[in-house]
């Protein structure tokens, strides 16, 4: 352990702490040393790294005279300037779909934020995508399974079920759908403006760009079988994609009950791959927002993500909590908030969030989301779960008995009661 004036030794010249400074370390190091030897060297160190933060926070010590991305600051201050309670480097919670590249094609455009932008998001990730009027994302399937909710515009969905039974919908804003690994889908992009929606998958390291293609699959087969299995050609078997056609323009579709007709005995009717959640009632709903959650309860065939819609107004938050299953994937659709999560060995990070940003909350950690904008915040919290689990904070501090809590927090019971004694989701109550 260096000695104080070690410390200072080396921090002097320009920038080098003034003497009040100099002498209010030099004070708590004597009074660390002596609690260290009483053996509360423990709670002094935190205490002590209490004391520092806040200082740092005073005066002209945030003072940053060099150069700045004055943008990005204005963004997100949270990030550069932590409240003095951040702690440690618990990883990046945060990223923007407005840093990733797309892959632009005629029809649309795709980009992603996964395990690679988010290193510990090890359960989920998001694609969002574009497809104009008509286009498709062409016909595929992929290891993962797929949840999805509509930005904007409307979109014919299909997937086939390994019985041989299709289901076909039409989707609009606000809207899900949910399809199961290896169930082959489409996409198409409908009259007007086609659409821009949200895509989530039940593993991390999930690619956009690596997915079962139908036009690979006839592609990489031997011509000569792709002739005994379908008794096309060889002639027709060349006029075929030589490769993949991913995100393409094509004419829109006819009126859906058409295509539904057409199915006819092999339209899927049991299983509903789509949730009109734009029209369902809120969960729960308080002064200060509303929520709704979807998973496998109420959307049966969405056995591995669940989801929440959460809804935050202005000065209003989604409580201190924590969901004891899983990691939380956020996406955010619209207004502006903070979120700190905290994990073990008080690793704590705060960071703001906008519009096409992501969130990711490790499982366990404990967070809230506070509205600091003067809009509505819209976004979703995601789960690889087929059931929506959350702890509140406040409700188990209402269920604890008094000694109990009181042994715990050094708080008059009084004051421990006058906060909300159950879970409210959203605040105010
Ligand atoms: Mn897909
Ligand atoms: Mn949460």
């Amino acid at each position: 352990m260096k000695t104080i004036d070690e410390v200072e030794e080396q921090t002097t010249g320009e920038g080098a702490p003034s003497h009040e400074q100099k002498t209010l370390s030099r004070r708590m190091f004597v009074e660390a040393a002596a609690l260290a030897g009483a053996g509360l060297v423990t709670a002094t160190a935190m205490a002590q790294s209490r004391q520092e933060s806040q200082a740092g926070r005073q005066g002209d010590s945030p003072s940053d005279p060099g150069p700045e991305n004055a943008a990005l600051l204005r963004e997100n201050p949270s990030a550069n300037t932590p409240p003095f309670t951040d702690h440690g480097n618990p990883a990046p919670i945060w990223y923007s779909f407005d840093l990733t590249a797309k892959r632009m094609q005629g029809g649309g455009w795709t980009h992603q934020v996964t395990e690679r932008e988010l290193p510990k998001s090890k359960e989920i990730a998001g694609v969002n995508m574009r497809l104009t009027a008509g286009s498709f994302r062409e016909l595929h399937w992929h290891l993962a399974d797929e949840w999805a909710i509509m930005l904007t515009g409307k979109a014919r969905i299909s997937i086939m079920q390994p019985d041989g039974k299709m289901f076909i919908d039409d989707i609009g804003a606000g809207d899900l759908w949910y399809f199961p690994a290896g169930f082959p889908h489409s996409i198409q992009g409908l009259e007007g403006d086609g659409c821009e929606f949200l895509l989530v998958f039940d593993q991390g390291d999930f690619s956009e760009d690596d997915t079962f293609l139908l036009s690979e699959f006839l592609a990489h087969t031997p011509p000569e079988v792709v002739q005994k299995n379908m008794g096309w050609s060889r002639q027709e078997w060349d006029q075929l994609p030589p490769t993949e056609l991913y995100i393409f323009p094509s004419q829109l579709p006819g009126p859906l009950e058409d295509d539904r007709r057409f199915l006819g005995k092999y339209l899927e009717t049991n299983n509903k791959y789509t949730f009109k959640a734009s029209s369902m009632a809120p969960t729960k709903k308080t002064a200060g927002g509303e929520v709704r959650i979807v998973d496998s309860s109420n959307f049966p065939v969405a056995q591995n993500i669940a989801s929440a819609i959460v809804t935050i107004k202005p000065g209003g938050m989604r409580e201190m909590h924590w969901h004891p299953n899983v990691s939380e994937w956020q996406y955010w659709i619209k207004g502006k908030g903070r979120m700190t999560v905290v994990l073990t060995e008080g690793k704590a990070r705060t960071m703001d969030f906008n519009a096409n940003d992501v969130g990711y909350v490790p499982a366990m950690a404990g967070h809230y989301v506070e509205n600091t904008g003067t809009e509505d915040i819209v976004f979703l919290e995601m789960f690889k779960t087929a059931h929506y689990q959350d702890v509140s904070l406040n409700q188990w501090i209402a269920r604890m008995p008094d000694k109990m809590a009181q042994a715990h927090l050094k708080l008059p019971v009084s004051t421990i009661r006058r906060a909300p004694q159950d879970k409210e989701v959203l605040l105010p109550e």
